[in-house]
């Protein structure tokens, strides 16, 4: 599960990371006040940054970031923001749209860093990685300089250790009282990671302000962040679960989700019943193989009942892009004749109007068999498929046709 940066910001808060003062707004004009509000608030800079609040990031190369210098720009910054969609390399091509914004105080950077925590699975840990390359490319780092980014694996038991932070910090470049607030900070991002079950606790960037006389080595800060949560672990951070904005999620995902369904829409045409997410993963291969595009990713699980293959069709019926289905089930705990029951139910509740490839094997699959054989007057869009690649085969020259 995704949060805004705007609650991500205030998680940050409960575990004392220093973060600039912002307001969260939905229009222009209070955008304006806020301006007001946090530049007398804040010393010199007369600067503050109105950030689009959507769950991709990417949003400063989208134009989703912009600073302003006076409570009319905030403004016109605004809407611009709110009254088209933002495009950035992680939103569609169309963009996404925006309802709320951030307005941040602006800081005065002198170097951009990034900090993480995420979940390496390889050694079924925690994971910090840093790098003093942070900000708006770090990407384009991980790919060109993977030796600029540093990992450390953090005790899942433990936690981090005052000398692993120390170690980071030193290898970050910090220098004087920025080590002690750099160290600090990965303490109290590792804490937030593990007390609220997350998969990624990401800051880009963290930031050092300039010096002052006050803080002659500046002050070490988060300017944005991005936090995900493990959706298993959810049942026991109800407070964490009532962050989430049902204006982010695909209703067909959290439709399917009811249902124990895993669904995952993409852009092409042909729509995938399978069982098992690693089999769902070799058919749209093979789809792909054989020149067609799938319509979606879909996992019917390994106990799927009836009624949840049937919705399962549901929601992959609805999708004007789908003009074929192929349906690929591996019966093991799964039985095969409940998958061909629910293909006869959601041919009469539902209807094929598109071509349908129906490919079973393992429990129960003679009966399975026999009962498609019996509907086929029903649906006669059908067609049974013996192995994977006939299958597949069948049903690309049905939908290319
Ligand atoms: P995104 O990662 O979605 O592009 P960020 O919040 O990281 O959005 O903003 C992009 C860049 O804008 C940052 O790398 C930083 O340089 C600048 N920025 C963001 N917030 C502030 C702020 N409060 N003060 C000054 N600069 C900021
Ligand atoms: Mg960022």
């Amino acid at each position: 599960m995704n949060i805004h940066e705007y609650q991500a910001r205030e998680l940050l808060i409960k575990f004392g990371v220093p973060v600039p003062a912002a307001i969260v707004v939905t229009n222009p004009m209070d955008a304006a006040k806020a301006f007001d509000k946090l530049v007398t608030r804040q010393h010199g800079g007369g600067m503050a940054v109105v950030k689009a609040q959507v769950h991709a990031g990417g949003r400063g190369k989208g134009g989703g970031v912009r600073m302003v210098r006076s409570s009319d720009e905030a403004r016109k910054a605004a809407t611009e923001i709110l009254t088209r969609p933002l495009v950035t390399p992680q939103t569609p091509p169309e963009g996404v749209p925006v309802t709320k914004l951030m307005v941040a105080a602006g800081v005065e950077i002198a170097k951009e860093y990034y900090l993480a925590i995420a979940v390496d699975r390889k050694n079924s840990a925690p994971i910090i990685v840093a790098s003093a390359e942070g900000g708006m490319d770090i990407e384009q780092v991980a790919r060109e300089k993977p030796e600029a980014i540093i990992r450390e694996p953090i005790s899942p038991i433990a936690g981090l250790a005052p000398y692993q932070a120390r170690k980071i910090a030193y290898r970050l470049g910090f220098k004087g009282q920025q080590v002690r607030m750099a160290g600090k900070i990965m303490h109290q991002l590792s804490d937030l990671f593990l007390k609220c079950d997350c998969s990624l606790a990401e800051i880009n960037p963290l930031i050092v302000t300039k010096p002052t006389d006050e803080h002659p080595d500046g002050v070490v800060m988060a300017v944005d962040a991005k936090i995900n949560f493990d959706e298993n672990a959810l049942i026991r951070q109800e407070d964490i679960r009532s962050l989430e904005d049902p204006t982010e999620v695909n209703a067909d995902e959290a439709h399917a989700s009811r249902f124990g369904l895993s669904y995952i829409k993409l852009d092409g045409s042909i729509g995938c019943l399978v069982n098992g997410a690693g089999l769902a993963m070799a058919t749209m291969d093979i789809i792909k193989l054989h020149g067609g595009e799938p319509a979606n990713f879909l996992d019917v699980g390994g106990s799927a009942s009836e009624e949840a293959v049937t919705e399962a069709f549901r929601i992959i019926l609805q999708d004007p892009k789908v003009n074929g289905v192929l349906v690929n089930i591996f019966g093991g705990i799964a039985k095969c004749d409940t998958i061909a029951r629910a293909i006869v139910v959601a041919a009469k509740e539902v209807g094929f109007t598109v071509p349908l490839v129906v490919r079973l094997e393992g429990t129960n699959v003679e009966e399975a068999r026999k009962i498609l054989e019996e509907a086929k007057a029903e649906i006669p869009t059908m067609q049974i498929g013996g192995d994977l690649t006939e299958a597949a085969k069948m049903i690309t020259a049905a939908t290319a046709a």
